[in-house]
């Protein structure tokens, strides 16, 4: 294989940098990712040399600063192969993404006596506005619940599918097992049985091509900053007929047609009516170049490097002692585990002081660690820029940690 390693992590400047007096080995991708010069670079030129704020404005640079604003759109909707840009609304990220849908959708849809199906292993991200949903509504929330290995038990879909259910809700990849789910199984189960369908993919858009049309969900959702973009911004899809028949969320500039004191409002076409307020502009322009920088090393490319990393590190991995590793043996971008009786925050800190950076924690995924009945876990998160070298680095931390606190 001829990925171009040494280049991809010469575009990434902090990558260069020492953490406790080494270099750092970032292993943390799947919490945020590193950003390359391009998307950096991306956004300071838009501040520098064609900021304005969009929509509205007849000057030059509100009308620049609009297009490349739908601009992004129409990327986006290529590289998720939505079947029209306008059935993309910018969002903060997953999480505001999923909240819009209960918000709206849900409000509008969903009623007592109706339910929507989650699984054990969704972030909380994909849990609490369901709650909240519920809570308010009167609807009853239903659980797959997980195999020993941490897949899904699609059986019990048998059960808790039913003709009352609205929605399933589902993450792609796990951000704690990096398991991939059968989405579209699931989706086309959900749909005979009348349901919606939400994917959560936060943790597949950097692994994998995703094309919305082809698995047929109804929402998907996914935040740019895992995906080399900056914070604040992420993208919520929704099927065209869907997204205009939704009532809106947010109130004021921009998502209406005309506000009149007596007469009442009356609200844009979807998706501007769920794009209230000045966006973040120059988060969205950011976005595009992120996209265009993954496109141009290719995710298939990125797929395949990535896999043989996973392949090393799992491997490598299996040598340290008392090491648990948690979720099945396929798996994309992340690996939790928990060294001996060590708690994972103790482990985080060791390897922090050897300059390897995890994640340590729950996760956000409280139910998820319920099921393996331990308060955290630590999660080491591979991507396109990380190498065999930052594994090594990580299970020789590892080693070391076991011989000092046995
Ligand atoms: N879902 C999954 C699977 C995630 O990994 C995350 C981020 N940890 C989220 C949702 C929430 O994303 P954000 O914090 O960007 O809104």
């Amino acid at each position: 294989m001829n990925f171009p390693i040494e280049k991809v992590r010469a575009d990434f400047p902090i990558l260069s940098r020492e953490v406790n007096g080494q270099p750092l080995a970032y292993l943390d991708s799947a919490a945020s990712a590193q950003k390359p010069n391009q998307v950096i670079d991306a956004e300071a030129d838009f501040y520098r040399g064609g900021y304005a704020a969009v929509h509205r404005g007849i000057h030059t640079l509100s009308a620049e600063a609009t297009q490349r604003m739908e601009q992004v759109r129409n990327q986006v909707a290529a590289f998720i192969n939505a079947g029209s840009p306008e059935e993309l609304v910018f969002v903060r990220g997953t999480t505001e993404g999923i909240n819009l849908v209960a918000n709206s959708w849900g409000s509008a849809e969903v009623g007592a006596g109706d339910n929507i199906v989650i699984t054990q292993m969704e972030h909380h991200a994909n849990i609490v506005p369901w709650q909240l949903l519920c809570e308010r509504t009167g609807a009853q929330l239903r659980v797959v619940e997980l195999n020993p290995d941490g897949t899904l038990r699609l059986e019990q879909l048998d059960t808790l599918l039913d003709a009352r259910t609205r929605l399933v809700a589902v993450t792609q990849v796990s951000n704690v097992l990096g398991c991939e789910n059968p989405v579209a199984e699931i989706i086309a189960r959900a749909h005979q049985a009348g349901a919606k369908v939400l994917v959560d993919g936060a943790q597949a858009v950097m692994h994998h091509t995703v094309d919305v049309q082809a698995l047929d969900c109804d929402f998907y959702v996914f935040s740019g900053h895992k995906l080399y973009g900056p914070t604040g911004i992420g993208v919520l899809y929704v099927k065209e007929a869907i997204l205009q028949a939704m009532p809106p969320w947010e109130g004021g500039g921009s998502m209406i047609a005309s506000v009149s004191l007596s007469e009442g409002t009356t609200y844009a076409r979807a998706p501007w009516r769920f794009e209230a307020g000045t966006p973040n502009t120059g988060g969205i322009i950011a976005l595009g170049a992120a996209i265009e920088y993954v496109n141009a090393i290719g995710l298939e490319a990125i797929a395949e490097y990535e896999a043989s990393l996973m392949r090393y590190a799992l491997q490598e991995l299996r040598s340290v002692p008392e090491l648990t590793l948690y979720g099945p043996a396929e798996r994309l971008g992340v690996i939790a585990f928990n060294l001996g009786k060590h708690h994972a925050y103790d482990v985080g800190s060791f390897l922090d002081n050897y300059g390897v950076a995890v994640r340590t924690g729950h996760h956000c995924a409280m139910p998820l660690m319920a099921f393996y009945k331990v308060p955290a876990m630590c999660r080491a998160s591979f991507v396109m820029y990380n190498t065999t070298e930052e594994v090594d680095r990580l299970v020789a931390g590892l080693k070391r940690i076991h011989q000092l606190l046995g």
